[in-house]
Protein backbone atom coordinates (compact mmCIF):
# COMPACT_ATOMS: atom_id res chain seq x y z
CA UNK A 1 0.00 0.00 0.00
CA UNK A 2 1.45 3.82 -0.87
CA UNK A 3 2.33 5.51 2.49
CA UNK A 4 1.39 9.23 3.46
CA UNK A 5 4.87 9.10 4.92
CA UNK A 6 8.24 7.86 3.96
CA UNK A 7 11.20 8.24 6.04
CA UNK A 8 14.44 7.10 4.29
CA UNK A 9 17.17 6.63 7.41
CA UNK A 10 20.25 5.02 6.40
CA UNK A 11 19.90 2.30 9.75
CA UNK A 12 16.80 -0.04 9.55
CA UNK A 13 14.47 0.42 12.35
CA UNK A 14 14.59 -2.50 13.89
CA UNK A 15 16.93 -5.35 15.08
CA UNK A 16 16.88 -8.26 12.63
CA UNK A 17 18.30 -11.79 14.80
CA UNK A 18 17.92 -15.19 13.08
CA UNK A 19 15.84 -17.11 16.07
CA UNK A 20 15.38 -21.18 15.37
CA UNK A 21 16.24 -21.00 11.42
CA UNK A 22 13.76 -17.93 10.96
CA UNK A 23 14.80 -14.03 10.53
CA UNK A 24 13.10 -11.87 13.28
CA UNK A 25 12.46 -8.55 13.74
CA UNK A 26 13.17 -7.13 17.08
CA UNK A 27 12.57 -4.16 18.41
CA UNK A 28 15.83 -2.08 19.39
CA UNK A 29 17.20 -3.25 22.37
CA UNK A 30 17.92 0.52 23.61
CA UNK A 31 15.27 2.65 22.11
CA UNK A 32 17.69 5.14 23.05
CA UNK A 33 18.33 7.97 19.86
CA UNK A 34 15.64 9.45 17.54
CA UNK A 35 14.79 6.07 15.91
CA UNK A 36 11.98 5.85 18.38
CA UNK A 37 10.22 9.46 18.28
CA UNK A 38 10.75 8.96 13.79
CA UNK A 39 8.50 5.35 14.39
CA UNK A 40 6.32 7.37 16.74
CA UNK A 41 4.95 9.20 13.07
CA UNK A 42 3.84 6.04 11.77
CA UNK A 43 0.81 6.56 14.11
CA UNK A 44 -0.46 9.88 12.59
CA UNK A 45 -0.17 8.86 9.32
CA UNK A 46 -2.95 6.37 7.58
CA UNK A 47 0.13 4.20 6.58
CA UNK A 48 4.15 4.62 6.56
CA UNK A 49 6.95 3.77 5.43
CA UNK A 50 10.81 3.42 6.05
CA UNK A 51 13.39 3.12 3.62
CA UNK A 52 16.96 2.04 4.51
CA UNK A 53 20.06 -0.19 3.43
CA UNK A 54 20.65 -3.65 3.68
CA UNK A 55 23.84 -5.38 2.57
CA UNK A 56 23.77 -7.80 0.08
CA UNK A 57 26.15 -9.75 -2.12
CA UNK A 58 24.52 -9.94 -5.27
CA UNK A 59 22.34 -6.60 -5.95
CA UNK A 60 20.50 -8.46 -8.36
CA UNK A 61 19.95 -11.41 -6.04
CA UNK A 62 19.22 -9.98 -2.88
CA UNK A 63 19.03 -13.44 -0.40
CA UNK A 64 15.89 -11.21 1.85
CA UNK A 65 12.93 -9.91 1.22
CA UNK A 66 13.44 -6.39 -0.48
CA UNK A 67 10.05 -4.84 1.22
CA UNK A 68 8.68 -6.69 4.29
CA UNK A 69 5.92 -5.53 6.29
CA UNK A 70 6.07 -4.83 10.22
CA UNK A 71 4.27 -4.71 12.79
CA UNK A 72 5.21 -3.08 16.40
CA UNK A 73 4.52 -0.98 19.58
CA UNK A 74 4.30 1.99 16.89
CA UNK A 75 1.63 0.19 14.49
CA UNK A 76 2.14 -1.28 11.22
CA UNK A 77 4.43 0.43 8.43
CA UNK A 78 6.72 -1.11 5.80
CA UNK A 79 10.20 -1.41 5.33
CA UNK A 80 11.99 -0.82 2.26
CA UNK A 81 15.37 -2.66 2.59
CA UNK A 82 17.50 -1.17 -0.48
CA UNK A 83 19.88 -4.08 -1.26
CA UNK A 84 23.32 -2.57 -1.56
CA UNK A 85 27.04 -4.35 -1.95
CA UNK A 86 29.61 -4.19 0.58
CA UNK A 87 31.74 -2.12 -2.32
CA UNK A 88 28.59 0.49 -2.47
CA UNK A 89 28.83 0.74 1.19
CA UNK A 90 32.69 1.23 1.67
CA UNK A 91 32.29 4.09 -1.43
CA UNK A 92 29.09 5.70 -0.20
CA UNK A 93 29.14 5.90 3.37
CA UNK A 94 32.68 4.90 4.53
CA UNK A 95 34.66 7.07 2.10
CA UNK A 96 32.65 9.57 0.24
CA UNK A 97 30.57 10.44 2.98
CA UNK A 98 33.40 9.71 6.15
CA UNK A 99 36.63 10.92 4.25
CA UNK A 100 35.29 13.80 2.54
CA UNK A 101 32.12 15.37 3.50
CA UNK A 102 32.48 14.52 6.92
CA UNK A 103 35.78 16.94 7.45
CA UNK A 104 34.23 19.26 5.35
CA UNK A 105 30.97 20.06 7.82
CA UNK A 106 32.50 19.76 10.84
CA UNK A 107 35.51 22.37 9.15
CA UNK A 108 38.46 20.17 9.37
CA UNK A 109 39.69 21.51 5.71
CA UNK A 110 43.19 19.80 6.07
CA UNK A 111 41.48 16.58 6.71
CA UNK A 112 39.49 16.49 3.83
CA UNK A 113 40.30 13.71 1.16
CA UNK A 114 39.35 13.71 -2.21
CA UNK A 115 41.31 11.15 -3.68
CA UNK A 116 39.31 8.04 -3.13
CA UNK A 117 35.93 9.38 -3.61
CA UNK A 118 33.49 7.63 -6.27
CA UNK A 119 30.81 10.44 -7.32
CA UNK A 120 29.22 8.29 -9.48
CA UNK A 121 28.76 5.44 -7.10
CA UNK A 122 27.82 7.99 -4.74
CA UNK A 123 24.81 8.99 -7.24
CA UNK A 124 24.11 5.33 -7.72
CA UNK A 125 23.47 4.62 -4.50
CA UNK A 126 21.63 8.24 -3.70
CA UNK A 127 19.77 7.49 -6.94
CA UNK A 128 18.45 3.84 -5.60
CA UNK A 129 17.16 5.58 -2.53
CA UNK A 130 14.84 7.72 -4.11
CA UNK A 131 13.61 5.41 -6.40
CA UNK A 132 12.43 3.53 -3.48
CA UNK A 133 11.40 6.18 -1.69
CA UNK A 134 9.13 7.25 -5.02
CA UNK A 135 8.11 3.57 -4.74
CA UNK A 136 6.30 3.37 -1.41
CA UNK A 137 5.04 7.14 -1.13
CA UNK A 138 1.64 7.85 -1.53
CA UNK A 139 0.11 10.94 -3.95
CA UNK A 140 1.34 14.14 -1.79
CA UNK A 141 3.00 11.76 0.68
CA UNK A 142 5.69 13.29 3.03
CA UNK A 143 8.95 12.25 2.19
CA UNK A 144 11.50 12.82 5.61
CA UNK A 145 14.86 12.12 4.19
CA UNK A 146 18.08 12.32 6.76
CA UNK A 147 21.28 13.05 6.93
CA UNK A 148 24.46 13.95 4.53
CA UNK A 149 24.92 10.79 3.10
CA UNK A 150 21.52 11.22 1.27
CA UNK A 151 22.21 14.53 0.12
CA UNK A 152 21.14 13.80 -3.47
CA UNK A 153 17.73 12.30 -2.90
CA UNK A 154 15.71 15.30 -2.17
CA UNK A 155 16.52 16.18 -5.95
CA UNK A 156 16.07 12.64 -7.56
CA UNK A 157 12.94 12.49 -5.90
CA UNK A 158 11.57 15.74 -6.84
CA UNK A 159 12.34 14.76 -10.63
CA UNK A 160 10.60 11.25 -9.83
CA UNK A 161 8.09 12.57 -7.86
CA UNK A 162 7.18 15.88 -8.27
CA UNK A 163 3.95 15.95 -6.42
CA UNK A 164 5.55 14.82 -3.24
CA UNK A 165 6.23 16.84 0.11
CA UNK A 166 9.90 16.54 0.52
CA UNK A 167 12.30 17.25 4.01
CA UNK A 168 15.16 16.57 4.50
CA UNK A 169 17.34 16.70 8.43
CA UNK A 170 20.86 17.68 8.28
CA UNK A 171 22.23 15.72 11.54
CA UNK A 172 25.97 17.50 11.46
CA UNK A 173 26.88 20.92 11.25
CA UNK A 174 26.49 22.37 7.99
CA UNK A 175 29.49 24.96 7.41
CA UNK A 176 29.84 28.19 5.74
CA UNK A 177 30.27 28.78 2.22
CA UNK A 178 34.37 29.36 2.33
CA UNK A 179 34.55 25.35 3.97
CA UNK A 180 31.30 24.15 2.07
CA UNK A 181 32.68 24.92 -1.58
CA UNK A 182 35.74 23.10 -0.66
CA UNK A 183 33.60 20.28 -2.54
CA UNK A 184 33.36 20.42 -6.15
CA UNK A 185 30.28 18.97 -5.88
CA UNK A 186 28.93 21.90 -3.75
CA UNK A 187 26.26 22.99 -6.69
CA UNK A 188 24.78 19.51 -7.30
CA UNK A 189 24.46 18.73 -3.35
CA UNK A 190 23.01 22.79 -3.05
CA UNK A 191 20.76 22.48 -6.29
CA UNK A 192 19.23 19.17 -4.27
CA UNK A 193 18.97 20.48 -1.60
CA UNK A 194 16.95 23.16 -2.58
CA UNK A 195 14.58 20.86 -4.41
CA UNK A 196 12.73 20.31 -0.53
CA UNK A 197 9.73 21.41 0.54
CA UNK A 198 11.71 22.28 4.19
CA UNK A 199 15.21 21.72 5.52
CA UNK A 200 15.97 21.00 8.82
CA UNK A 201 19.28 22.00 10.94
CA UNK A 202 19.61 22.03 14.72
CA UNK A 203 20.77 25.60 15.11
CA UNK A 204 20.24 28.82 13.35
CA UNK A 205 24.11 28.64 13.03
CA UNK A 206 23.55 26.13 10.57
CA UNK A 207 20.52 27.82 8.68
CA UNK A 208 22.47 30.90 8.63
CA UNK A 209 25.78 28.92 6.97
CA UNK A 210 23.13 26.92 4.62
CA UNK A 211 22.09 30.16 3.11
CA UNK A 212 25.40 31.75 2.69
CA UNK A 213 26.44 28.34 0.65
CA UNK A 214 23.58 28.75 -1.14
CA UNK A 215 23.76 32.75 -1.81
CA UNK A 216 27.72 32.04 -3.01
CA UNK A 217 26.92 29.91 -5.97
CA UNK A 218 23.00 30.28 -6.86
CA UNK A 219 19.99 32.98 -7.07
CA UNK A 220 18.37 32.14 -4.05
CA UNK A 221 16.56 34.59 -2.51
CA UNK A 222 15.96 35.18 1.84
CA UNK A 223 12.51 36.14 1.66
CA UNK A 224 11.93 36.13 5.40
CA UNK A 225 14.19 35.99 8.24
CA UNK A 226 12.56 35.86 12.02
CA UNK A 227 14.32 36.34 15.54
CA UNK A 228 16.20 33.58 16.94
CA UNK A 229 13.65 32.75 19.98
CA UNK A 230 15.39 33.63 23.51
CA UNK A 231 16.05 29.72 24.30
CA UNK A 232 18.98 29.81 21.69
CA UNK A 233 20.02 33.25 21.66
CA UNK A 234 19.68 34.48 25.38
CA UNK A 235 23.68 34.50 25.61
CA UNK A 236 26.14 35.11 23.32
CA UNK A 237 28.99 32.11 22.27
CA UNK A 238 30.57 31.06 19.29
CA UNK A 239 28.07 29.32 17.77
CA UNK A 240 25.08 32.14 18.18
CA UNK A 241 22.93 33.51 16.27
CA UNK A 242 20.50 36.79 16.50
CA UNK A 243 18.33 36.43 13.44
CA UNK A 244 18.04 33.13 10.99
CA UNK A 245 16.35 33.66 7.69
CA UNK A 246 13.01 31.01 7.72
CA UNK A 247 12.02 30.82 3.75
CA UNK A 248 14.08 31.15 1.20
CA UNK A 249 12.89 31.75 -2.54
CA UNK A 250 14.78 29.49 -5.36
CA UNK A 251 13.95 29.07 -9.35
CA UNK A 252 9.89 29.77 -8.26
CA UNK A 253 9.97 27.09 -5.58
CA UNK A 254 9.61 28.45 -1.82
CA UNK A 255 11.53 26.40 0.81
CA UNK A 256 10.93 26.40 4.48
CA UNK A 257 14.25 26.39 6.82
CA UNK A 258 14.37 25.06 10.38
CA UNK A 259 16.79 25.17 13.32
CA UNK A 260 15.27 22.28 15.52
CA UNK A 261 17.73 20.84 17.94
CA UNK A 262 17.06 17.19 18.04
CA UNK A 263 16.73 16.45 21.73
CA UNK A 264 16.64 12.89 23.96
CA UNK A 265 14.27 10.90 25.30
CA UNK A 266 14.06 12.58 29.22
CA UNK A 267 11.39 10.33 30.31
CA UNK A 268 12.99 7.38 29.61
CA UNK A 269 15.92 8.44 30.50
CA UNK A 270 14.51 9.35 33.95
CA UNK A 271 12.91 6.42 33.96
CA UNK A 272 16.68 3.95 33.81
CA UNK A 273 18.42 6.67 35.96
CA UNK A 274 15.57 6.10 39.02
CA UNK A 275 15.71 2.06 38.67
CA UNK A 276 17.53 0.45 41.80
CA UNK A 277 19.82 -1.47 39.67
CA UNK A 278 21.07 1.67 38.69
CA UNK A 279 21.24 2.95 41.89
CA UNK A 280 23.21 0.64 43.22
CA UNK A 281 25.75 0.50 40.03
CA UNK A 282 25.77 4.35 40.61
CA UNK A 283 27.02 3.44 44.52
CA UNK A 284 29.30 1.13 44.09
CA UNK A 285 31.24 3.71 40.87
CA UNK A 286 31.34 6.01 44.00
CA UNK A 287 32.67 3.72 46.27
CA UNK A 288 35.45 2.68 44.16
CA UNK A 289 36.14 6.57 43.98
CA UNK A 290 36.62 6.40 47.47
CA UNK A 291 37.05 10.61 48.07
CA UNK A 292 38.18 11.12 44.56
CA UNK A 293 35.94 13.28 42.20
CA UNK A 294 34.92 12.18 39.05
CA UNK A 295 35.13 13.46 35.43
CA UNK A 296 33.34 11.92 32.73
CA UNK A 297 33.86 12.34 29.06
CA UNK A 298 32.26 10.45 26.33
CA UNK A 299 32.14 10.33 23.31
CA UNK A 300 33.09 8.57 19.92
CA UNK A 301 36.91 8.75 18.91
CA UNK A 302 36.90 11.00 16.21
CA UNK A 303 38.89 14.30 15.76
CA UNK A 304 36.02 16.19 15.60
CA UNK A 305 35.45 14.93 19.68
CA UNK A 306 38.61 16.77 20.59
CA UNK A 307 39.62 13.93 23.01
CA UNK A 308 42.89 14.39 22.43
CA UNK A 309 43.10 17.90 23.18
CA UNK A 310 41.24 16.93 26.50
CA UNK A 311 43.74 14.66 27.95
CA UNK A 312 46.14 17.37 27.20
CA UNK A 313 44.28 19.76 29.18
CA UNK A 314 44.52 16.95 31.59
CA UNK A 315 47.68 16.59 31.78
CA UNK A 316 48.65 20.38 32.51
CA UNK A 317 45.85 20.34 34.87
CA UNK A 318 47.25 17.76 37.52
CA UNK A 319 50.89 19.26 36.57
CA UNK A 320 50.07 22.53 37.40
CA UNK A 321 47.70 21.89 40.90
CA UNK A 322 49.42 19.12 42.97
CA UNK A 323 46.41 19.58 44.86
CA UNK A 324 44.36 17.32 42.77
CA UNK A 325 46.77 14.94 42.80
CA UNK A 326 44.99 11.82 44.32
CA UNK A 327 41.44 13.71 44.43
CA UNK A 328 40.35 13.70 41.26
CA UNK A 329 39.94 10.71 38.08
CA UNK A 330 39.02 11.49 35.03
CA UNK A 331 37.23 8.17 33.48
CA UNK A 332 37.28 8.85 29.24
CA UNK A 333 35.09 6.71 27.10
CA UNK A 334 35.98 7.17 23.91
CA UNK A 335 34.36 4.22 21.55
CA UNK A 336 35.80 3.60 18.12
CA UNK A 337 32.73 3.46 15.51
CA UNK A 338 34.45 2.92 12.10
CA UNK A 339 37.17 0.25 13.09
CA UNK A 340 38.76 -0.05 9.69
CA UNK A 341 39.82 3.53 8.94
CA UNK A 342 43.43 4.72 9.67
CA UNK A 343 42.30 8.26 10.75
CA UNK A 344 40.17 6.51 13.83
CA UNK A 345 42.66 3.87 14.72
CA UNK A 346 45.87 7.02 14.69
CA UNK A 347 43.09 8.88 17.40
CA UNK A 348 42.93 5.98 18.98
CA UNK A 349 46.68 4.97 19.25
CA UNK A 350 47.28 8.30 20.38
CA UNK A 351 44.41 8.76 23.10
CA UNK A 352 46.39 5.37 24.33
CA UNK A 353 49.95 6.88 24.51
CA UNK A 354 48.73 10.19 25.99
CA UNK A 355 46.22 8.46 28.86
CA UNK A 356 49.79 5.86 29.69
CA UNK A 357 51.48 9.18 30.16
CA UNK A 358 49.50 10.89 32.44
CA UNK A 359 48.97 7.54 34.30
CA UNK A 360 52.60 6.99 33.56
CA UNK A 361 53.93 10.57 35.22
CA UNK A 362 51.38 10.98 37.92
CA UNK A 363 49.98 7.43 39.12
CA UNK A 364 50.51 5.80 42.19
CA UNK A 365 49.50 2.38 43.76
CA UNK A 366 46.59 3.69 44.98
CA UNK A 367 45.41 5.92 42.52
CA UNK A 368 45.40 6.43 38.50
CA UNK A 369 44.42 9.45 36.59
CA UNK A 370 42.95 8.32 33.87
CA UNK A 371 41.15 5.52 32.92
CA UNK A 372 40.36 5.20 29.24
CA UNK A 373 37.75 3.03 28.29
CA UNK A 374 37.24 1.90 24.37
CA UNK A 375 34.67 -0.62 24.42
CA UNK A 376 30.74 0.77 24.70
CA UNK A 377 29.36 1.07 27.33
CA UNK A 378 25.64 -0.27 27.47
CA UNK A 379 23.39 2.63 28.12
CA UNK A 380 22.11 1.55 31.10
CA UNK A 381 25.50 1.49 32.65
CA UNK A 382 26.42 4.76 30.73
CA UNK A 383 23.55 6.51 32.99
CA UNK A 384 24.75 5.22 36.17
CA UNK A 385 28.24 7.18 35.11
CA UNK A 386 26.27 10.12 34.40
CA UNK A 387 24.35 9.48 38.08
CA UNK A 388 28.10 8.78 39.82
CA UNK A 389 29.93 11.94 37.60
CA UNK A 390 30.93 15.09 39.57
CA UNK A 391 31.34 16.73 35.92
CA UNK A 392 30.53 15.72 32.74
CA UNK A 393 33.80 17.03 30.56
CA UNK A 394 32.29 17.18 26.96
CA UNK A 395 34.48 19.25 24.82
CA UNK A 396 34.90 18.37 21.21
CA UNK A 397 36.15 20.71 18.57
CA UNK A 398 33.19 20.61 16.46
CA UNK A 399 30.16 18.73 17.01
CA UNK A 400 26.44 18.94 15.41
CA UNK A 401 24.45 18.62 18.91
CA UNK A 402 25.90 16.57 21.35
CA UNK A 403 23.46 14.19 22.95
CA UNK A 404 25.69 12.96 25.48
CA UNK A 405 25.28 16.47 27.23
CA UNK A 406 22.02 16.57 27.09
CA UNK A 407 21.48 13.09 28.55
CA UNK A 408 23.96 13.58 31.36
CA UNK A 409 21.26 16.65 32.76
CA UNK A 410 17.98 13.90 32.24
CA UNK A 411 19.62 11.84 34.14
CA UNK A 412 20.47 13.74 37.47
CA UNK A 413 17.06 13.40 38.67
CA UNK A 414 19.19 14.19 42.14
CA UNK A 415 19.78 17.72 40.74
CA UNK A 416 23.33 18.19 41.01
CA UNK A 417 26.40 17.36 39.13
CA UNK A 418 28.22 19.92 36.71
CA UNK A 419 28.26 19.92 32.68
CA UNK A 420 31.24 21.65 31.38
CA UNK A 421 30.86 21.55 27.37
CA UNK A 422 32.36 22.92 24.63
CA UNK A 423 30.90 26.14 22.78
CA UNK A 424 31.34 24.42 19.18
CA UNK A 425 28.63 21.57 20.31
CA UNK A 426 25.12 22.81 18.52
CA UNK A 427 23.87 21.62 21.83
CA UNK A 428 26.26 24.65 23.82
CA UNK A 429 23.49 27.48 22.26
CA UNK A 430 20.32 25.52 24.42
CA UNK A 431 22.04 24.76 27.12
CA UNK A 432 24.05 27.80 28.32
CA UNK A 433 23.59 27.36 32.15
CA UNK A 434 26.58 24.74 32.07
CA UNK A 435 30.29 26.04 32.21
CA UNK A 436 31.28 27.06 28.72
CA UNK A 437 34.24 26.65 27.14
CA UNK A 438 36.75 27.46 24.40
CA UNK A 439 38.74 23.64 23.24
CA UNK A 440 40.97 25.37 21.31
CA UNK A 441 42.37 27.52 24.16
CA UNK A 442 44.48 25.75 27.04
CA UNK A 443 43.71 28.78 29.46
CA UNK A 444 39.70 28.06 28.70
CA UNK A 445 39.80 24.07 28.70
CA UNK A 446 42.03 24.23 31.80
CA UNK A 447 40.35 27.32 33.62
CA UNK A 448 36.83 25.30 33.00
CA UNK A 449 37.51 22.67 35.19
CA UNK A 450 38.86 24.70 37.98
CA UNK A 451 36.04 26.60 37.78
CA UNK A 452 33.79 23.24 38.02
CA UNK A 453 36.08 22.15 40.86
CA UNK A 454 35.35 25.07 43.27
CA UNK A 455 31.61 25.50 42.64
CA UNK A 456 29.23 25.46 45.71
CA UNK A 457 26.62 22.93 45.87
CA UNK A 458 23.76 25.87 45.62
CA UNK A 459 25.39 27.05 42.38
CA UNK A 460 25.25 23.74 41.11
CA UNK A 461 21.86 22.87 41.86
CA UNK A 462 21.08 26.36 40.25
CA UNK A 463 22.73 25.67 36.80
CA UNK A 464 21.93 22.02 36.70
CA UNK A 465 17.71 22.74 37.63
CA UNK A 466 18.34 25.41 34.37
CA UNK A 467 19.92 22.86 31.84
CA UNK A 468 17.19 20.03 33.19
CA UNK A 469 14.46 22.57 32.58
CA UNK A 470 16.10 22.90 28.79
CA UNK A 471 16.35 19.55 27.95
CA UNK A 472 13.24 18.64 29.34
CA UNK A 473 11.59 21.23 26.99
CA UNK A 474 13.53 20.94 23.97
CA UNK A 475 13.37 16.44 23.84
CA UNK A 476 13.55 14.01 20.87
CA UNK A 477 9.52 15.21 20.66
CA UNK A 478 10.27 18.64 20.58
CA UNK A 479 12.10 18.26 17.71
CA UNK A 480 10.42 16.06 15.53
CA UNK A 481 6.84 18.31 16.35
CA UNK A 482 9.24 20.81 15.23
CA UNK A 483 10.30 19.92 11.95
CA UNK A 484 6.57 18.81 11.23
CA UNK A 485 5.21 22.26 11.93
CA UNK A 486 7.98 23.46 9.39
CA UNK A 487 6.41 21.47 7.03
CA UNK A 488 3.15 22.50 7.77
CA UNK A 489 4.12 26.17 7.12
CA UNK A 490 1.53 27.52 4.17
CA UNK A 491 0.26 23.78 3.17
CA UNK A 492 -3.04 23.84 3.88
CA UNK A 493 -3.29 19.35 3.82
CA UNK A 494 -0.84 19.51 6.65
CA UNK A 495 -1.73 22.26 8.65
CA UNK A 496 -4.73 19.96 9.04
CA UNK A 497 -2.27 17.30 9.97
CA UNK A 498 -0.20 19.45 12.35
CA UNK A 499 -3.31 20.71 14.13
CA UNK A 500 -5.22 17.36 14.81
CA UNK A 501 -1.50 15.77 16.25
N1 LIG B 1 26.78 5.99 23.74
C1 LIG B 1 26.50 4.75 24.32
N2 LIG B 1 27.54 4.06 24.90
C2 LIG B 1 28.80 4.53 24.94
C3 LIG B 1 29.07 5.79 24.36
C4 LIG B 1 28.05 6.51 23.77
O1 LIG B 1 25.35 4.30 24.32
O2 LIG B 1 29.68 3.85 25.47
C5 LIG B 1 25.69 6.76 23.10
C6 LIG B 1 25.32 7.99 23.92
O3 LIG B 1 24.45 7.65 24.94
C7 LIG B 1 24.71 8.91 22.87
C8 LIG B 1 25.40 8.48 21.58
O4 LIG B 1 26.10 7.28 21.85
O5 LIG B 1 23.31 8.68 22.75
C9 LIG B 1 26.37 9.54 21.07
O6 LIG B 1 25.63 10.63 20.59
P1 LIG B 1 26.27 12.09 20.45
O7 LIG B 1 25.21 12.98 19.87
O8 LIG B 1 26.84 12.56 21.75
O9 LIG B 1 27.48 11.91 19.45
P2 LIG B 1 27.58 11.30 17.96
O10 LIG B 1 28.28 9.99 18.14
O11 LIG B 1 26.19 11.16 17.41
O12 LIG B 1 28.43 12.29 17.23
Amino acid sequence: MPSNLVIVYHRQPYEEVQEGGKTVFKENKSPNGIVPTLKSFFGRFDSGAWVAWKEVEDVSNPDFDRVVEIDDAYGSYTVSRLPLTADQIRSFYHVSSKEAFWPILHGFKERYNYDPVDWPTFREVNWAFAEAAAAEAAEGAVVWIHDYNLWLVPGYLRQLRPDVKITFFHHTPFPSADMFNVLPWREEILKSLLACDVIGFHIPRYVNNFVSAARSLLEATVVDRQKVSEAMSSRATALSEQTVPTTLQFEGRTVALQASPVGVDVGYIQAIAGRPETASQTAEIRQELGQSRLLLSVGRTDYTKGGIEQLESYERLIENNPDLRGHIRLMHVSVPANRNMSVYENIQNDLEQIAGRINGRFGRLDWQPVTLISRPLAFESLVAYYRAADIAWITPLADGMNLVAKEFCAARVDGDGVLVLSEFAGAAVELHSAILTNPFSHRSMDQAVLQALAMGEEERRHRMGALREMVARQDVRFWAEDQMRALARGDEAVVDFAAAS
